[in-house]
């Protein structure tokens, strides 16, 4: 069961969504070549705490980091570490922030001092409009799943099959899970006050995926480059609105 929010915990979750907004914006400013992943996300804690969040990632269990940071063929939930940003690297920062008890996830991809991925990146980020453009009254996840999965796999790249989106509220992962792929007019009927973080979570070869020695960061088997985009969005009498607007 997936209980729609109040309007009163949509409000908490905007103030929420703005403050993770504004992070990512500060994070995604400061990639450059040389910095340290340890570095961002020092600047990403600094930036929920100056403004009243917390990190909603210290909320996981044993995961004492304010963001995921995944380089290159890095999917999801990487670790932070003495890293270096070097020119050309895809990186994607993965952060999230509690508010008076309520959560916002974000990620964004870019490369580092490159454009030479430029249609690889402008793909999930399309993928993902397209997802949240589905997320309206009366439709289904299945629907959302598809629109993904659909530009995704029209530019010649695959979805993640074992990773996906979530429910998103007083907990940073709630139900259901979001997959960014699925059959039109499938799963779950969409209603107003639903809250969602939707992820285009894709790859340039094969969807399978290796958990690193770190135990936490999840990478492509193949070593293929990774991207990962993601908003929080609350369905609307009037349509998707995003709770996380970065860009
Ligand atoms: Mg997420």
């Amino acid at each position: 069961m997936v209980r729609p929010k109040t309007d009163q915990e949509i409000e908490l979750m905007a103030k929420s969504g703005a403050i993770t907004a504004y992070a990512l914006r500060r994070v995604l400013d400061a990639i450059a070549a040389n910095i340290s992943l340890l570095e961002l996300d020092a600047l990403a804690e600094s930036c929920i705490l100056e403004k009243g969040g917390a990190p909603s990632f210290k909320t996981v269990d044993d995961y004492s980091y304010t963001t995921c940071i995944n380089v290159n063929d890095g999917i999801v939930h990487g670790l932070p570490n003495k890293y270096r940003l070097k020119e050309g690297d895809l990186v994607s920062i993965d952060l999230g922030t509690v508010y008076k008890g309520y959560h916002s996830d974000v990620s964004y991809t870019v490369e580092v001092g490159t454009s030479k991925e430029a249609a690889f990146l402008n793909t999930g980020l399309t993928a993902l409009e397209a997802g949240i453009s589905k997320l309206r009254v009366g439709k289904r996840l299945g629907d959302v799943g598809n629109a993904i999965q659909t530009i995704v796999e029209n530019a010649g790249y695959t979805v993640s099959e074992d990773l996906v989106g979530h429910g998103i509220g007083t907990e940073v992962h709630e139900p259901p899970y979001v997959p960014g792929y699925g059959t039109p007019n499938t799963g779950l009927k969409l209603k107003a006050g639903m809250v969602f973080a939707i992820e285009v979570i894709y790859q340039k070869g094969e969807p399978d995926i290796v958990i690193l020695d770190d135990n936490w960061t999840i990478a492509t088997k193949d070593g293929s480059l990774s991207g990962l985009f993601e908003q929080t969005v609350v369905v609307t009498k009037h349509g998707p609105k995003i709770l996380t607007p970065f860009i």
